[in-house]
């Protein structure tokens, strides 16, 4: 076998496309496996899976608990606590309101203040019970549901790249629906660089930051968006406070840490949060940089990219302490 194999791939798995890049004598292999991980987490993480972990809980909701494997129960158990440490900002119990939405947005309609006060009534991860002695989950209440966007992909990426180095893989770069996870630098020893979506032109790219061994998740107001009659713009990322779409004056959220679930939590958090109270957020965990955008396009970046962001446009960036 070839010492310095290298596998890429692209396929579609966890409801998105997973690119990737493995180097290694069991690059091939590595890759087999992580595919397989990924069909496995899907087919407990989904809500969109009839069967799964979190359709279970949801179908069971203000009824009874239902039993979930291992990695259900904990990432559950991490999501409430992050809840508790993001002020109100993240909730994975925002399902009801992914829903109401979603059903809106595809007839590009806004739903009235007194549906969405309905419905916000049920977003409240302090009615998750959790059995640690049986892996059991229980929602309080009829009509709530677990929607696991902000959190599963960074979840499955970190383990999917746990599954893939027990192929003695020293070299990857994953890339699942826009998060990125790497495991140490690229086979030269340079840095993986990762393009920064500019929030405002289609497809083009507004910086680049590059890693080694860390992972870089975004979270912004173009994806999955629409601009309505009143000409405001209903994105997916949904302020759990007010019902709806995140209005904090940034953008887009980019967070590189050592942990994709990690970032993914922490970009849709400090997206709803908004740069001060973001800020304070993140304080709160170790290792964590950030890149956040605002409406005027104005870039904050932490203290520890100084050297690994660059930018494409001549546009003011601020280094935040
Ligand atoms: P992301 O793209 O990582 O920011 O995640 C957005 C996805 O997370 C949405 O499509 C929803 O599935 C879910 N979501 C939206 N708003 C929130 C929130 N405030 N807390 C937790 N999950 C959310
Ligand atoms: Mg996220």
């Amino acid at each position: 076998m070839n010492e310095c194999n290298v596998e890429s791939t692209q396929y579609c798995g966890m409801g998105t496309v997973i690119s990737s890049k493995v180097y290694g004598a069991y690059a091939n292999e590595a890759l087999a496996a992580a595919k397989q991980e990924a069909i496995r987490l899907e087919g407990l993480l989904s809500r969109f899976i009839p069967h799964s972990d979190i359709s279970r809980i949801n179908s069971s909701a203000g009824i009874s608990y239902e039993r979930v494997a291992n990695i259900t129960y904990k990432v559950l158990a991490t999501a409430v606590e992050f809840s508790k440490n993001c002020q109100g900002c993240f909730d994975v119990t925002i399902g009801p309101l992914m829903n109401l939405w979603s059903y809106y947005k595809q007839r590009h309609k806004t739903p009235s203040k007194i549906i969405i006060d309905k419905f916000l009534n049920l977003i409240d991860y302090a009615d998750i019970e959790l059995d640690a002695n049986n892996n059991a989950v229980f929602l309080k209440r009829k009509g709530q549901s677990l929607d696991l966007g902000a959190i599963g992909k960074g979840y499955a990426a970190d383990l999917i790249l746990e599954v893939i180095k027990e192929y003695s893989i020293t070299s990857a770069f994953f890339n699942i629906g826009g998060n990125v996870a790497t495991i140490g630098a690229k086979p030269d020893g340079s840095r993986w660089n990762v393009g920064i979506r500019h929030p405002r032109k289609a497809n083009g790219l507004l910086g680049v930051v590059s890693i080694v061994n860390k992972s870089v998740v975004t979270s912004g107001d173009y994806e999955r968006y629409y601009i309505a009659g009143d000409g405001r713009r209903y994105h997916h990322i949904i302020n759990p406070t007010t019902g709806y779409p995140a209005d904090s004056g940034l953008i887009s959220v980019t967070i590189v840490a050592d942990s994709s679930m990690v970032a993914d939590v922490l970009s849709t958090a400090v997206f709803v949060a908004g740069l001060e109270k973001g800020l304070d957020i993140i304080k709160k965990y170790s290792g964590i940089e950030a890149i956040m955008i605002d409406n005027d396009l104005k870039i904050y970046i932490t203290k520890g990219l100084i050297k690994y962001f660059s930018v494409f446009e001549k546009t003011e960036v601020c280094i935040l302490d």
